[in-house]
């Protein structure tokens, strides 16, 4: 069970949060049914103390990152023209289409000089096929023995399993026999029925992105999870989603951690559907999504915000929101600019160490299974911790 933590339910403005308030502080669980109150109270102060004293019961200020480097080797995608909300996907003739050859995977993950994870994932590319991941990964650990690959959105996963007529264990097994070491969270969008067929109608299903974690987690395969929140779903459907992962956590224990991503309304046929170009989600909304998930994902360890998205200033702030991972350094992120984030590409270690100060946190580097690499006491920089 989580832990219970010191809170006075009468502090909060909104008197629906206080019986709700009291159950967590006690270190019960709470239902769907609470978490859309969570959502749809005005007190958004009130929610982030309470998901802040959740966090701080288990974290204490700790705030970790990891020094990690994205790497997108397609966007040729068979779903181009299904998922709306994608504005990364191309058809393999369509201008703007690319698939990296090993070369350039390895040129790309030779360009920074310090990372610890590469973070690996692209599109259903139909010559993209387990044998090229098979051989990219295995290029990788040569050349970067000491770097965890975290690689492949169950979708990916599901897609060469189709089309390489495999088995999921099979496919997962020759992968991290090549050097898979964990999976990422994408993919998973928002599971209800009604939103996946309005954004993304052929995409694996709510089920099938579940089985394949599942069958992940039994393999001893960590992985991570996710929702993109923001464009059509309602309160409900964030819960239902919330609660299927919260449901197979109870049953496997393998999610690390979750990360909600906004949604990104530019260049894609859903945006303009919406009429939503150039709007993004709100600092509201952002912070609301991490609170409500620390507070409901009581058997998650960690809570993610995705500085990319939501950009530096709202993830500094989702620090005392109940947050206690911030997404690394990346390096070069290309799909949510794809999107029209405005963010930078990448961060440096010591505008990460910045932004975690700033919100009074204790920055530390970990791995990417959430081992401690460093502590970074005050005043220092990532070139005096490296040098020490
Ligand atoms: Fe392809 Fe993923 Fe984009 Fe869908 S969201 S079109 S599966 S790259």
């Amino acid at each position: 069970m989580p832990p219970a933590f010191d809170f006075d339910p009468h502090r909060l403005g909104d008197p629906a949060l206080r019986p709700i308030a009291a159950q967590l502080a006690a270190g019960r669980r709470i239902t769907p049914g609470d978490g859309a109150v969570l959502f749809r109270s005005p007190d958004l102060l009130g929610v982030g103390a309470l998901a802040d004293a959740a966090n701080r019961a288990r974290h204490g200020t700790r705030v970790y990152f990891a020094a990690n480097q994205h790497i997108n080797p397609t966007n040729v995608c068979i779903l181009r023209n299904t998922c709306v909300f994608c504005s990364y996907a191309r058809l393999p003739k369509e201008a703007g289409a690319y698939r990296y050859t090993m070369d350039q995977v390895y040129a790309e993950a030779a360009a920074n000089p310090y990372v610890r994870e590469f973070h690996i994932v692209g599109g259903l590319d139909m010559h993209a096929g387990l044998a090229y991941y098979q051989e990219m990964f295995r290029g990788l650990k040569e050349r970067h023995p000491e770097v965890h690959i975290k690689a492949l959105t169950a979708v990916e996963i599901a897609h060469i399993a189709r089309i390489e007529k495999m088995s999921l264990d099979a496919v997962l097994i020759a992968l991290r026999d090549a050097g898979l070491d964990t999976l990422p969270g994408g993919g998973a969008e928002v599971f209800s029925k009604g939103v996946r067929a309005t954004i993304a109608d052929r995409k694996l299903a709510a089920e099938d992105w579940i089985n394949v974690h599942r069958v992940a987690h039994a393999l001893g395969i960590r992985s991570n999870a996710t929702m993109l929140y923001g464009h059509v779903e309602t309160i409900e459907d964030r819960m239902d989603h919330l609660r299927l992962l919260r449901d197979l956590q109870d049953e496997t224990h393998g999610f690390l951690t979750y990360v909600p991503l906004a949604y990104h309304p530019d260049h894609n046929e859903l945006g303009a559907a919406l009429g939503r170009e150039g709007t993004a989600t709100t600092g509201h909304d952002d912070l609301r999504n991490l609170a409500v998930a620390r507070l409901f994902l009581d058997n998650f360890d960690h809570v993610k915000t995705h500085w990319i998205m939501v950009t530096q200033f709202i993830s500094q702030i989702a620090l005392t929101f109940g947050v206690n991972d911030i997404e690394g350094t990346v390096v070069r992120e290309k799909i949510y600019h794809e999107a029209g984030a405005h963010t930078p590409q990448g961060l440096a270690l010591d505008d990460l160490l910045r932004l975690i100060r700033g919100a009074g946190r204790v920055p530390v580097e970990r791995d990417s299974l959430y081992n401690v690499i460093r502590t970074f006491d005050e005043g220092t920089t990532a070139a005096g911790a490296a040098a020490a």
